[in-house]
């Protein structure tokens, strides 16, 4: 009697997304052997966890859904698989506590990536998936065989069935770099362009704004701004002035819509408030008293509480006949227009937008156009704002496609 051979799972890319599916299929009984172009996996995820890793959110699951705008309906589904809590609970499994902040990100008791993943690698060793590194994927040959250029030349894999978890195109040093995008196009397979996201943007600073103030925050700020359907908003965060403009969570969380007002219009507003905390004709007031011997700038910190950083942006965007009339000044001040012209390139952003589209994807993740082959993570069409919402997702679908394989493969 022969006997066949056990079905093999070949995952592509050993991030969060492709970790995680080889976790799930291999809960499955399926056997997987994982691939990453570089010498080592999760390098994205180490980086993330160097200013504290923001695994996930605390916030209700209705509001959280919310935050991957228009991918919400499809990114549910794949919540009510793994939510932030299903993932809190599997970082305990791997012997790491977690803890909501004031903000209400969740991030591990220490801040690091580095036990999780040690542990997590060590979990999935044991359960006997095996790690190629140094295996950079270059596409299809013949009858679906996978073609790797190695350091010892070129390779091609069979397999039964695929997952790529190859990530977006930010950061390339750390293996992401988009490139598996000209495979896939070849394959036929629909990708929306890649772009930056959580990205800074940039505007036309003097010299002395971008040497001086570099990396100087401005906080408390509330920005204004109209989105592409006329609908005004305001939001209230952080931001930090940047030598070639400006970025920060504030940013990152309404770049969305300001890249897309880029495209189309090739500028977007954002209006600042630098002075939240004060009505536009009291801050009049207090600006039209008999200034005496102080200059400008000592008057914008003694009487509308200006910081050196926001007083400097106010000497920068605005004419002398308005710093001159207080009623006109303190109108600057609730709403200093800062005109954007592009958003910074995708290889420094922290994550991307586009990517390959849902449509083509099946609930399980499965490429229609191409039965057998996966994909997970951020090199799907979808995006968010920092604060845990990249690697819950990532996660998430990895989860959903190493199921999909596992059971596509009939285990
Ligand atoms: C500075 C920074 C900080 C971040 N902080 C956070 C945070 O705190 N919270 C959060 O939620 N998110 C954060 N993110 C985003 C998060 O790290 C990513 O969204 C996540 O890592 C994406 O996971 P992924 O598995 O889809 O892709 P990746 O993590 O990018 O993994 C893809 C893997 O595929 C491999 N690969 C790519 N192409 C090939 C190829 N052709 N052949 C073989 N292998 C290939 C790569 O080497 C890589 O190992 C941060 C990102 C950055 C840059």
């Amino acid at each position: 009697m022969t006997r066949t051979a056990p079905p093999r799972l070949a995952i592509i890319g050993g991030g969060p997304a492709g970790l995680m599916a080889a976790e799930a299929a291999c809960a499955k009984g399926v056997t997987v052997d994982l691939y990453d172009t570089k010498g080592s996996v999760g390098r994205k995820f180490l980086l993330a966890g160097k200013g504290g890793l923001n695994l996930t959110h605390s916030e209700a699951p209705a509001r959280f859904v919310e935050r991957y705008g228009s991918r919400r309906a499809e990114i549910k589904h794949w919540l009510d698989a793994f939510d932030a809590e299903a993932l809190r609970a599997w970082a305990r499994g791997l012997g790491v506590e977690t803890f909501a902040g004031s903000s209400g990100r969740v991030f591990p008791k220490d801040l690091k990536a580095a036990p999780l993943l040690r542990a997590w690698l060590h979990r999935l060793r044991a359960a006997g998936v095996s790690f190629h590194m140094h295996h950079r994927w270059l596409g299809w040959q013949a009858h679906g065989t996978l073609h790797f250029a190695t350091p010892q030349g070129e390779r091609a894999v069979p397999t039964d069935a695929v997952i790529l978890a190859l990530g977006g195109a930010s950061w390339p040093q750390l293996g992401s770099d988009g490139a598996w995008m000209a495979p896939l196009q070849q394959a036929g397979i629909d990708i929306a362009p890649l772009q930056p996201a959580n990205c800074g943007f940039e505007l036309a600073w003097s010299e002395h704004l971008s040497s001086r103030f570099a990396g100087a925050p401005l906080k408390p700020v509330v920005a204004h701004w109209t989105d592409r359907r006329g609908v005004a908003h305001a939001r209230q965060g952080e931001c930090v002035l940047s030598e070639y403009g400006i970025e920060g969570s504030l940013i990152y969380a309404i770049g969305a819509e300001l890249r897309e007002q880029l495209a189309e219009h090739g500028e977007a507003v954002l209006r600042l408030d630098l002075v939240p905390g004060h009505g536009e004709s009291a801050l009049a007031d207090r600006l039209a008293a008999p200034r005496g011997k102080h200059s400008i700038g000592d008057w914008l910190r003694r009487r509308a509480g200006l910081d050196a950083a926001k007083c400097a942006l106010v000497f920068e965007l605005t004419a002398k006949s308005t710093l001159a009339d207080p009623f006109a000044l303190a109108a600057q001040l609730k709403s200093l227009p800062l005109r954007l012209r592009a958003p910074r390139p995708v290889a420094e952003a922290i994550s991307t937008a586009g990517g390959v589209r849902l449509e083509g994807l099946d609930e399980k993740l499965m490429l229609r156009m191409r039965p057998g082959v996966f994909c997970a993570g951020e090199m799907l069409d979808w995006e968010a704002p920092t604060g845990g919402y990249l690697l819950t997702a990532c996660f998430a679908s990895g989860l959903i496609a190493g199921r999909g394989a596992a059971r596509w493969l009939g285990q």
